[in-house]
């Protein structure tokens, strides 16, 4: 008879069906399915960890969005951020729903043609743009999205030499409510950095100031620090209609809405205190409708480069237990197939995560460690799940963004990325990475190859 694991005996009360401080059972159901394909299927298939995408919910979030923005505005524009996850497939669905491409970087840019992306509808943005990189975005007709003042020289010694004219807008920074304020990128609007770097702009004879660009952060929750930046654009916009007799054809809003996950030490789920898409739609569009500016003339077209909040519902990343342990304080700890390599945003998120099978009523408080060799790779400080054991499969929900383009490869390699597509079919969409992968990018110095022998 096989022996049975064994755990030292431990007195500990659990919850059992009890609710928690919302009032409601912890994790009400396992899942078992995501769009309609066995959790567990997926796993046998593409092994574990493994990260999911459902284009389904991709593509409804994105027509959501798209609604709360084009039925109060009659010229809005989306640009799918590219560094919130810039997987081809991913970003294609985006393309093929509209959207234009926001990049903040040459390898961005590259992607981005590489997807079918025209080079007039790239909103280039971002502190690092080279040389090179410049005169690549000029030559595809792209939106440079201006940082700084040193930009500024480079790319008029850049359309000098190459004879051409580039269309442009400002990263204007503001100050919208909402601190620590992100004043690092662009110019800043309320010490005058801004218009400075307008008077600039237009004694460029060959820029055309066409567009004014802000992103005033991430995961916003407040609306209002919307409304608070549109009627800081319109205003610069405005004076720069006075002063210049030149029309400002479009406002950039950026990204920076919220997903629904929770942020960590949020006292109430994140799905019920973040803004919705009307809302910040609302903020946005109303300020600019009312605003002299847009009455002044045409108005302007709204682009939004809106990144987390497309993408994050979509993703899940499924994994599973690899053991159990008791912390010195009796504390249990759970520890999985994946940590803060995979799961980066877990240092900001308590992600919710599920039983993947049926389990007992019975939950306790525990924390979630990663397989990493390092003390911070932890996923969960203190969350109450059913008692796992080893094997047992886990989902972790809201997961789409930023993580597949911040995860890490150390000790471990990224695993497979799939895709279920509207009928239910699955696709991988990214190749695990082995250790060819890793080794392919390797040199070894002729005195260190193996059976080279050792002088005496
Ligand atoms: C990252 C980024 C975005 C997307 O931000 P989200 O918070 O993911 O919506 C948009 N614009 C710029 C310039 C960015 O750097």
């Amino acid at each position: 008879m096989p022996l049975k694991t064994y755990e030292r005996p431990y007195l500990r009360k659990l919850n059992a069906g009890l609710g928690n401080k919302f009032g409601t059972r912890n994790s009400q159901v396992p899942v078992t399915e995501i769009d309609g394909v066995p959790v567990a299927k997926l796993m046998e298939e593409y092994g574990s960890p493994c990260f999911v995408l459902s284009e389904q919910t991709i593509r409804q979030t994105y027509r959501n969005a798209v609604r709360a923005f084009s039925t109060r505005y009659p010229k809005v524009q989306m640009a799918w951020s590219y560094k919130t996850n810039y997987l081809n497939a991913v970003c294609r669905i985006f393309h093929d729903e509209g959207s234009w491409a926001e990049v903040v970087s040459i390898f961005e840019y590259r992607k981005a043609l590489a997807n079918g992306v025209p080079g007039t509808q790239i909103l280039f943005n971002g502190p690092d743009k080279s040389e090179d990189d410049l005169r690549t975005a000029v030559q595809h007709g792209s939106l440079i999205h201006i940082d700084h003042l040193d930009e500024v020289y480079l790319l008029s010694e850049i359309l000098a030499s190459e004879g051409l004219k580039a269309r442009v807008a400002l990263r204007i920074n503001m100050d919208t409510g909402v601190y620590p304020l992100w004043d690092r990128f662009g110019f800043n609007y309320e010490n005058g950095s801004a218009w400075t770097a307008v008077t600039k702009v237009m004694a460029q004879p060959r820029m055309e100031l066409v567009g004014l660009h802000c992103h005033i952060g991430t995961y916003m929750l407040s609306a209002q620090a919307y409304a608070v930046a549109s009627h800081k654009l319109c205003d610069l916009a405005d004076e720069i209609r006075k002063q210049y007799q030149r029309r400002i054809e479009y406002l950039d809003l950026g990204g920076g809405f919220a997903s629904g996950n929770t942020l960590k030490g949020s006292y109430l789920q994140g799905s019920d205190v973040i803004p919705t898409m009307d809302d910040y739609a609302e903020a946005i569009t109303s300020t600019i409708l009312q605003h002299p500016f847009a009455m002044s003339g045409e108005i302007p077209t709204l682009y939004l480069e809106s990144g987390r909040a497309l993408i994050d519902d979509a993703g899940y990343l499924l994994g599973s237990v690899l053991a159990l342990k008791r912390l010195g304080d009796g504390r249990r700890a759970t520890i999985m197939d994946f940590g803060v390599n995979l799961l980066f945003t877990s240092f900001w998120y308590e992600h919710r995560i599920s039983p993947a099978q049926e389990y007992s009523s019975h939950h306790e408080d525990m924390v979630l460690y990663g397989p990493l060799c390092m003390n911070i790779d932890v996923v969960r400080e203190n969350v109450s799940l059913p008692l796992l054991k080893r094997g047992d499969r886990v989902v972790v929900h809201r997961v789409g963004a930023y993580n597949m383009t911040q995860w890490m490869q150390f000790i471990q390699m990224r695993p497979n990325v799939v895709l279920i597509d509207r009928q239910g079919q699955v696709h991988l969409i990214r190749r695990r990475e082995t250790v060819d992968t890793l080794n392919e990018m390797e040199l070894t110095p002729l005195h260190l190859e193996l059976g080279q022998g050792k002088p005496a």
